[in-house]
């Protein structure tokens, strides 16, 4: 995408990742007080849409933890999306938007007791789990709920690894589901999780693979199940190009078809980053600008605690896609910047060498593109700086 700047005269070239509503040059005229985050919610419904297209046999049950603001769950559900969650909490917050929680997956394998029991008296049926433990949890305190177990899977392509947290052997799996069966529960179906930000979807196709071989010898013990459930992990742009949406759908309906001895009446997937990152830009003022033993460093009013925590986990393994307001910027000479966050503790520094104008000082705004995922939902009020306000645009 190419977007003049006003008085500059030259098409600049924009990064691919910048929302159609959201350029820089639109966020340069917001004068609205900083931080914010700036969100495209017909971008959101979009990228439902296109997920469905993609992969038409496979539900979308969003993974609220990603970004939970109520604008952004109302357009999921208006997209017919279900949902996905990890505490009473986030049921709770989907329950003041009208969702229905028997349309919610509770996909976190190790839930607090009373959690289990106040989602199942809600009206929430179906719990992942990933031990025996967890499965006596929840034949003690929601009885007869459905469950499905998690399985660990290769998520060595992906960013973010899941599966040394969460995760039954494939062996074990079997096993498990003959226990809830045991236990008076509904042995319902199969989950897993390649790993947030995966980039190889050969992970998705070795993940099926080993649902599949699971499926067939629960047939020998008499256990069809109703459900697949392909988890996250489905990328989204950052600084580098990542599988698009529709080559990671012809990989899984593939392997679906190839793969499962019989189809489960319900194949889910639980998309959050791919859903929600793209859609939304991180706008932040500079606080000062200084230079550090030959180093030039800009202090911003947010950093990693107040919103890119994510910038911290990832050191060097992405870049988020970076613009400034300056009239100058595309034009003046680039230079490589420290950008830290406005606390008094060092480890809210977000990019090492990030190239921004030489031009850059006090009170002149950055503009960090693919924000809307992992961001709001870590931040904290450290050192007194609260997280980012929320603002969707109309168009
Ligand atoms: C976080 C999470 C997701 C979403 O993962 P993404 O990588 O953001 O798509 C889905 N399912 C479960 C169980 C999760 O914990």
């Amino acid at each position: 995408m190419t977007a003049s700047l006003t008085g500059l005269g030259p098409i600049l070239e924009t990064p691919p990742t910048w929302p159609e509503g959201l350029t820089p040059e639109v966020l340069a005229a917001i004068e609205l007080p900083t931080p914010f985050l700036a969100g495209d919610l017909r971008m959101v419904a979009d990228r439902f849409q296109r997920f469905a297209r993609a992969l038409p046999r496979v539900r979308a049950h969003y993974a609220v933890k990603c970004n939970s603001a109520p604008e952004i769950l109302r357009t999921a559900s208006a997209q017919g999306a279900g949902f996905e969650v990890a505490s009473i909490g986030e049921l709770r917050m989907l329950q003041a938007v009208g969702v229905d929680p028997a349309d919610v997956l509770y996909s976190n394998t190790v839930k607090p007791a009373a959690h289990i029991a106040q989602a199942a008296e809600a009206g929430l049926w179906r719990f992942a789990a990933d031990s025996e433990g967890e499965l006596h949890k929840i034949a003690r305190v929601a009885p007869g709920s459905a469950v499905y177990i998690r399985i660990r899977v290769d998520d060595s392509g992906s960013v973010f690894p899941l599966s040394r947290k969460f995760g039954a052997e494939a062996h074990h799996a079997r096993a498990l589901l003959q226990e809830a069966k045991r236990l008076g529960l509904q042995p319902y179906g199969l989950t897993f999780h390649v790993g947030s930000q995966c980039a190889a979807t050969s992970a998705w196709r070795q993940a099926i693979a080993s649902a599949g071989r699971i499926m067939r010898n629960l047939q020998q013990d008499g256990i069809r199940l109703e459900m697949l459930d392909l988890g996250g992990g489905f990328p989204a742009r950052y600084g580098d190009a990542v599988p698009s949406i529709e080559q990671i759908g012809d990989v899984i309906e593939s392997a679906l078809d190839e793969l499962l001895p019989y189809e489960p009446l319900l194949i889910v997937a639980e998309p959050g980053r791919h859903m929600v990152a793209e859609t939304a830009v991180m706008v932040a003022s500079v606080l000062g600008r200084e230079e550090r033993a030959g180093e030039e460093w800009l202090y911003l009013d947010v950093g990693a605690y107040n919103g890119l925590m994510e910038t911290q986990q990832t050191v060097g393994q992405w870049r988020f896609p970076l613009w400034s307001s300056r009239a100058d910027h595309g034009v003046v000479e680039q230079v490589p910047y420290t950008v830290t966050g406005p606390s008094c503790d060092s480890s809210d520094t977000m990019f090492y060498g990030a190239p921004l104008p030489v031009t850059m000082s006090e009170g002149d705004r950055v503009f960090i593109a693919s924000a809307g995922a992992y961001t709001l939902s870590y931040a904290s009020s450290f050192n007194g700086f609260p997280p980012p306000a929320t603002y969707f645009i109309e168009r």
